[in-house]
């Protein structure tokens, strides 16, 4: 999918109409058209981004996307809590993790407790390792691969992260 097909993008230009919460020239927020809860709102880079993995490095433009971005979801969340005791946070990559629309976005959903949502399921325990050196193994392939793209933006882990 493209921008010219992306009906996110379509929202951002405005061709598509939606209830805005926030707009400024990066960044928008609005409800979503099948809203979890009340006021259940889409925060999204104004830039075409499919997921998180298609946000380039280096890039000065995209780093300021996403800082406002995710900025923008803290102080809505913030005022969702405010406004209606808790809010939580759910943000999908790919199919694979349940993604709809292909262009990045964060929801935000407030909670009142008492909602007809289900608190989100966090199954502990389901993703188990076989053993320590399977745990070991996998914590090293991301602490490498993280490393290697937090070094591509300058970013540098303290020593007491390597094992
Ligand atoms: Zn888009």
């Amino acid at each position: 999918m493209n921008d010219k097909d992306c009906i996110f993008c379509a929202i951002a230009r405005g061709d598509i109409p939606s209830v805005k919460i926030w707009e400024s020239d990066r960044t928008l927020a609005f409800l979503d058209i099948s809203p979890m809860t009340k006021g259940h709102a889409l925060v999204i880079p104004k830039a075409h981004f499919a997921t998180l993995a298609d946000v380039p490095s280096g890039d000065a433009e995209a780093d300021a996307a996403c800082r406002e971005w995710f900025l923008v979801t803290r102080l809505l969340a913030r005022a969702a809590i405010e406004r209606f005791g808790g809010a939580n946070l759910l943000q999908c990559n790919g199919p694979a993790a349940g993604q709809t629309v292909g262009h990045l976005h964060l929801h935000v959903i407030p909670r009142q407790g008492a909602d007809a949502v289900a608190q989100p399921e966090f199954v502990s325990g389901a993703g188990k390792y076989a053993s320590d050196s399977e745990r070991d193994e996998i914590a090293a392939q991301l602490r490498e691969a993280l490393a290697n793209l937090a070094a591509a933006e300058g970013l540098r882990a303290s020593a007491t992260s390597a094992r």
